[in-house]
């Protein structure tokens, strides 16, 4: 890890320390409003990594397509990115049953909060009309395929980016004197967006720090009290998952822990105060790429599409928030039914977006698929937005672990 990735690394995580106590202290003194005078700084940090997205993620695979050389390549490191996911979700899951089953958090829990008027009205109506798994697997698939890629660039919508440009880097690579001129663009687009994730990056501190503050200020110390017992379950289950990814990556990098966990953790601490994976993807690629040194047609491809998809800790919360509503109404879940909210809640974490939030709307799918009332998301709403951090950070995570256990592979099947 260089040491200018260090130093930055070091001011962020002090910056998120020290704007948790700040909002804190905030929040103490009754001044929880006053973090909207800062706000504005955070926001403009987000906006400043969701406007790099689109350049790089483009640019980037179809740089990887043509570094891999072949679709075959590309064929091969996708079945095994795809496994990956679905084992390394479907393990979250499990834990996520293990600990609700047998803390039981929701044993007892008061029904007071439940019901969707907590809800935004924009909220409310995306948890009501979500459409059910099969829909939503199957469209996601569809939806995959842009009918007009101007608008899935206009639109950022990352994974019809990807698929457009995983096709014209095939074309480009069966015929190269045509395609010259774009891929010398996208090279330099590529160059340029990674130079301009590092210039972002500069100002990732002062981001994080009035992020911190403003989610510190703002949360609602009653609830996360009366909700202790659920908020430790997700955590305690959160961390399980953390800590068997970070063993699959040190055996798969043959590095130590600290070793992962330095070079990440610019991504993971971003991760955690702006929730959402999507905002933290130019970090986690710069950071996979310089600090853990993972080939870089391997990060190019495997983290965007991670990103999208593969929701470890998105999963494993919807899980858990299923069978806390579950036992909070007194519904007792059959065997059968809890294997449904495996699969449900495995799959369901594909279809959630990776923005703030996400999880709490496919979670309506886990609900539904075993008649659980629609209602008890209001119990868990108000520790929502604390939980997301908590989950997008193990999201960035698992996505990142990926593209070690990817590299390593696709370099076994060269030996
Ligand atoms: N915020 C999460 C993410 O961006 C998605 C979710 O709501 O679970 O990864």
């Amino acid at each position: 890890m260089q040491e200018s990735s260090k130093k930055e690394a070091k001011r962020i995580g002090f910056a998120m320390l020290g704007g948790l106590i700040i909002g804190l202290l905030i929040h103490q003194f009754g001044m929880g409003s006053y973090s909207e005078y800062v706000k504005p700084l955070g926001t403009i940090f987000i906006r400043l990594l969701k406007m790099v997205i689109v350049p790089l993620v483009f640019s980037s695979i179809y740089m990887s397509m043509l570094n891999l050389g072949t679709p075959e390549a590309l064929g091969s490191m996708g079945r095994k990115a795809v496994a990956y996911y679905f084992c390394t979700t479907a393990i979250a899951v499990f834990f996520g049953l293990i600990f609700v089953n047998l803390i039981q958090p929701g044993v007892g829990a008061e029904l007071g909060g439940a019901g969707l008027s907590g809800l935004s009205a924009e909220m409310a109506n995306k948890v009501q009309g979500q459409q059910g798994l099969y829909q939503t697997v199957l469209g996601v698939l569809i939806d995959a395929i842009p009918s007009n890629p101007a608008a899935a660039l206009a639109n950022a919508t990352v994974l019809q980016i990807i698929v457009f440009a995983i096709f014209m880097g095939i074309v480009a690579l069966y015929n190269t004197e045509k395609s010259k001129a774009v891929s010398n663009v996208m090279a330099s687009l590529e160059e340029m967006s990674l130079a301009l994730t590092h210039a972002i990056m500069k100002f990732a501190p002062i981001g994080i720090f009035v992020l911190m503050i403003d989610v510190m200020a703002k949360s609602g110390f009653s609830a996360i009290v009366s909700l202790s017992k659920y908020i430790a379950t997700v955590v305690i289950g959160l961390t399980c998952h953390a800590a068997f990814l970070l063993f699959v990556a040190c055996t798969r990098a043959k590095k130590s822990p600290i070793f992962i966990l330095k070079g990440l953790s610019a991504p993971l601490f971003t991760a955690f105060s702006t929730s959402s994976s999507a905002a933290t993807l130019p970090i986690t690629m710069t950071s996979v790429e310089e600090n853990l040194g993972v080939n870089k047609a391997t990060v190019k491809f495997v983290l965007p599409l991670g990103a999208t998809i593969n929701m470890d800790g998105t999963a494993l919360y919807e899980s858990v928030a299923a069978i806390f509503i579950a036992q909070a109404y007194g519904i007792d879940l059959t065997l059968a039914q809890q294997v449904i909210i495996f699969m449900t809640a495995s799959l369901a974490a594909i279809g959630a977006a990776a923005i703030p939030g996400a999880g709490l709307i496919t979670m309506s799918i886990v609900l539904g698929a075993v008649g659980l009332p629609l209602e008890g998301i209001g119990l868990i709403l108000a520790v929502d937005r604390l939980l997301d951090m908590f989950r997008t950070t193990v999201n960035v995570f698992g996505d990142a672990v990926g593209t070690i256990v990817v590299d390593s592979l696709m370099k076994d099947d060269d030996r």
